[in-house]
């Protein structure tokens, strides 16, 4: 399986997953003419969608595509079917459904937090986690709480640490001038940081990042990390449980 990329909108990415025969699906559309693009450049036939949120900067392709390749099977958590905010969404998954993507099992992971109805895919040593952890940072907690948010989280810290991270956004220089200001001390965080400059003035993606980087750079994974507890009390943090560390991290992101 390929995974290819699709810088979207401003700073989004949209993912093609592509098997051997010329056969693709992609996840988070959230405009068709790109996908439609790099399609054609990999010569590659659309045959299904699917989708980690229901967030416009998701999903917002998906009825151009439909318009212009046809119906196709449109894949999103049960909770977004049931509330009926996916458009054209044919299949609610659930945390623990059987999914199989060209011959290999796609596991569902459900990660509520920045919204309730978020969920990842994990295929082939890779995961697709939308806008709940990014590269160097997580998303915002729209419609959870932050105690969710973190054991969601939780749940993508414990994979393999070799997967591969595919998230939605690229906002990952940002995201690591916030982890300096947690840990600047770490010469992990600084490390990645040039790394990500030298990207960045490449235009380059930092996607896929491994796993294994965001445990040792991404404080949004590090609630256990001496360092970041220090950080996260001295913004509020009312003691040292992994959901009070997170949230006043994640409230100290909104404003920083
Ligand atoms: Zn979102």
């Amino acid at each position: 399986m390929r995974v290819i990329p699709v810088a979207c909108l401003k700073d989004n990415y949209a993912y093609l997953l592509a098997g051997d025969g010329g056969d693709a699906i992609v996840i988070d559309p959230s405009e068709a003419p790109p996908v439609q693009a790099a399609l054609q450049r990999e010569q590659l036939s659309l045959r299904a969608i699917w989708v980690t949120h229901h967030h416009f900067d998701h999903v917002g392709g998906i009825e151009d595509l439909c318009a212009a390749l046809g119906a196709m099977p449109v894949l999103g958590s049960q909770y977004d079917l049931e509330q009926r905010r996916v458009p054209r969404q044919t299949r609610g998954l659930r945390e623990g459904d059987a999914l199989e993507l060209f011959g290999q099992p796609v596991s569902i992971l459900e990660i509520p937090g920045h919204t309730l109805g978020a969920i990842a895919y994990i295929v082939a040593g890779c995961a697709f986690s939308g806008d709940t952890l990014f590269v160097a940072g997580c998303g915002r907690v729209f419609e959870g709480t932050m105690a969710m948010m973190q054991a969601s989280l939780a749940k993508l810290r414990a994979l393999p640490a070799d997967t591969a991270l595919y998230c939605g956004h690229e906002y990952t220089v940002a995201n690591l001038r916030f982890a300096a200001a947690i840990e600047p001390e770490s010469s992990a965080v600084q490390e990645r940081a040039q790394w990500a400059a030298a990207l960045h003035e490449r235009g380059e993606p930092s996607v896929p990042s491994k796993l294994a980087d965001e445990l040792r750079c991404n404080p949004f994974l590090r609630w256990d990390a001496d360092a970041v507890i220090a950080a996260a009390r001295a913004r509020g943090a009312a003691d040292s449980t992994p959901a009070s560390v997170f949230g006043a991290l994640r409230s100290a992101k909104d404003t920083f």
